[in-house]
């Protein structure tokens, strides 16, 4: 059998596994923060008509710009931020994660370097490697914070053209106040022109307002964020960008053409028409993770502060063995690598239940049984 390796692929990708969480069929999967709530039957019902007034001018291609689109997004991020954003600052794309790629092939690539404060969104990482950009790791202190001064000297030494900031942080929960992102982003321009973007995936998750109103000023300054968590339409694949009218027309220079379906536009509009209902959830999501923290505390656990719909917890001494454990509950949650530390999304009250029950189990055997102790 042919393997990956014995095909003519580019060195940076010989010997990689391709990127992702264990799929696996459990009772209760926590693995990848999905928004754990169904689209409501009455969303669902608007969309499906939507598919059928769209699906006869499939033969044609889709809107290339995406005008539409732009517009309702521009329109949503007004109303959440209260601050006026016009549809020429917003980019969409499949997922963030595409928007981030777009970004990385227009200001990243071969001899230039991005610049990330790990642990974070390894896909970053990633991205940087697909684009051959190189990849600078900032390592964050052990609360997981960012510190300036190592920030300013590895900005001052690796002068990137690219820096990325995930706020609320995956996997480690806290969001990064907007006076450090401001700090990164003066030191950062000292060294060099250089494209700062903030990842604000899990954005609605916090009490931390959006960064979206510093882009204003700001053109080496960019805000992702993505219908995947708060919208709940993570199968939708629409994430987008918020920036200077500029930095649209450059990833415009780089994007696919017609790379949003005229199905995917039509339906993420129809989300947005919904939004009232979509983002309510939210609320209910920052009321679990709440409970969940109190709960993981109360057991016993370590809980690194979260921002986020999801939590990272211990400490383990041996994560892997924890991670096999809490599977054995029957509940998926997932290991990202961070050193005695395990992340589980908030679900439904009922899932959280069954994994807080899980949790429990895994205290007892792990402090009492013949296992390694926590
Ligand atoms: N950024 C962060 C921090 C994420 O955790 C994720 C998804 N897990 C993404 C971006 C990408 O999400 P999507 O492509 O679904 O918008």
């Amino acid at each position: 059998m042919t393997r990956i390796d014995d095909l003519p692929v580019r060195d940076a990708l010989r010997g990689q596994a391709s990127y992702g969480a264990p799929e696996l069929d459990v009772p209760i999967r926590l693995n990848v923060n999905e928004n754990p709530y169904p689209l409501p039957a009455s969303l669902v019902r608007a969309m499906t008509e939507r598919v059928g007034q769209v699906a006869g001018g499939l033969n044609r291609y889709p809107d290339r710009n995406a005008l539409e689109l732009r517009a309702g997004l521009a329109r949503h991020i007004t109303r959440s931020t209260g601050h006026l954003v016009d549809a020429q600052r917003v980019w969409p794309a499949n997922g963030s994660n595409e928007v981030i790629q777009q970004l990385f092939q227009a200001f990243g690539g071969p001899g230039r370097r991005a610049l990330g404060f790990d642990p974070s969104y390894t896909m970053h990482a990633l991205i940087a490697r697909n684009s051959g950009t190189t990849w600078i790791s900032c390592i964050r202190d052990e609360s997981f914070g960012i510190d300036l001064r190592s920030a300013g000297e590895a900005l001052a030494e690796q002068r990137p053209h690219l820096v990325l900031i995930t706020s609320p942080n995956n996997p480690t929960g806290a969001a990064v106040p907007a006076r450090t992102v401001l700090e990164l982003y003066d030191a950062a321009q000292k060294a060099r022109p250089c494209m700062v973007v903030v990842d604000e995936a899990y954005g609605e998750f916090s009490d931390q307002p959006s960064l979206v109103p510093l882009v204003e000023e700001r053109p080496h300054l960019v805000v992702t964020r993505t219908m995947s968590k708060a919208f709940g339409a993570a199968g939708l694949r629409v994430g987008y960008l918020v920036a200077d009218p500029a930095v649209v027309d450059a990833v415009q220079l780089v994007r696919l053409p017609y790379h949003l379906s005229s199905i995917t536009q039509a339906l993420a509009m129809v989300a947005l028409e919904h939004s009232d209902t979509l983002l309510a959830y939210v609320e209910q999501l920052r009321e679990e993770r709440r409970r969940v923290v109190s709960e993981l505390t109360a057991i016993g656990y370590h809980v690194d502060e979260s921002d986020a719909p999801f939590v990272q917890f211990g400490p383990f001494d041996d994560t892997r063995q924890a991670w096999q454990a809490m599977l054995d509950h029957g509940v998926l949650i997932r290991d990202n690598g961070v050193p005695g530390r395990l992340r589980a999304s908030t679900g439904t009250p009922a899932e959280n239940d069954a994994f807080l029950q899980a949790a429990r189990a895994v205290w007892k055997e792990t402090t009492t049984g013949a296992n390694t102790p926590l």
